[in-house]
């Protein structure tokens, strides 16, 4: 059974994977860590998840567990998965990233470390979001450049980068679709005298509230009607249920970037 890590295991994301790992037949929890100086370190992994005592305690040095583990699963901060990502990379483990909010270069050593260990990396793990990436990318293609195509998505207040790294792969689909390169196109929110919208613009907006936990819209707009494609999260435990089993599915895999499309078969 592979032996599962979990990194940013006092988070939200974390404390669900740990508890969905402890309800898996199939995956077995054998690390935790989380940041040095918090009040979690040494406590145990399932009694932070509410879940009870599961025997794996949260550390606070990925490098002194990394050798108990068959892959690691983290949903942390950006400056932490590049960390993570050299230390994986020196002990040859497996990654399933779902950290957003990475920059231009750690990206760019994101795809260098995956030539050498297999890496899944989705900015959205929910199967229903990669039904959508599908659906947006088919309906960009029959559209063309008759529509105006704007994004709008909505999560909690505590989120700390926007637009949400599914907004973004959302756009990539659409711009695949219309035959456009997304950074040349993309615009963020609209301010001041912005002047007419340009049909090759695809736009971007953010919403921050309370504790919504990710909606997403796509908005296909014609002169005389709007195609709109929703998707709303209701609970995290979807996306810990495809990073579960992104994690099942890469211990088998040759090095690589993979994404979710791929774990689902569903990559073309
Ligand atoms: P959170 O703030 O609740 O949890 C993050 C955890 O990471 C915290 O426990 C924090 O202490 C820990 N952490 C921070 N720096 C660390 C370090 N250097 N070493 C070890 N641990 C460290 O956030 P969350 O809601 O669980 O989300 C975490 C990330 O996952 C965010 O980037 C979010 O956007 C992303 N996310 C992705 C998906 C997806 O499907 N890809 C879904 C939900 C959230």
């Amino acid at each position: 059974m592979p032996r599962v890590g979990v990194v940013g295991a006092a988070g939200k994301m974390g404390k669900t994977l740990v508890k969905m790992i402890q309800e898996s037949p199939d995956l077995d929890l054998a690390a935790a860590v989380d940041l040095p100086g918090l009040q979690v370190i040494g406590q145990d992994a399932g009694i932070v998840a509410g879940i009870g005592e599961m025997g794996v305690s949260i550390a606070d040095d990925l490098a002194q567990v990394v050798a108990d583990i068959d892959v690691l699963i983290d949903f942390t901060i950006a400056v932490a998965t590049e960390k993570n990502l050299e230390i994986c990379h020196k002990a040859g483990t497996r990654m399933v990233i779902g950290t957003t909010g990475l920059s231009e270069s750690q990206t760019a050593r994101l795809d260098e470390i995956s030539s050498s260990v297999p890496v899944v990396f989705a900015s959205n793990y929910s199967i229903g979001v990669n039904a959508t990436f599908q659906l947006v990318e088919m309906a960009a293609g029959i559209f063309g450049d008759t529509v105006d195509v704007e994004i709008i998505e909505s999560h909690h207040r505590h989120k700390v980068d926007a637009p949400s790294g599914t907004a973004l792969s959302l756009g990539e689909h659409v711009a695949k679709g219309l035959g456009r390169d997304l950074a040349s196109v993309s615009r963020h929110g609209r301010h001041g005298l912005t002047g007419a919208r340009d049909r090759e613009t695809i736009g971007f907006h953010a919403v921050r509230g309370g504790e919504i936990v990710g909606e997403h819209t796509v908005m296909f707009i014609a002169g005389g009607e709007r195609l709109e494609i929703t998707h709303r999260a209701q609970s995290r435990a979807n996306f810990a249920e495809g990073a579960l089993r992104a994690a099942g599915w890469i211990v088998s895999q040759v090095p690589g970037r993979y994404d979710m499309l791929d774990v689902l078969g569903l990559a073309r």
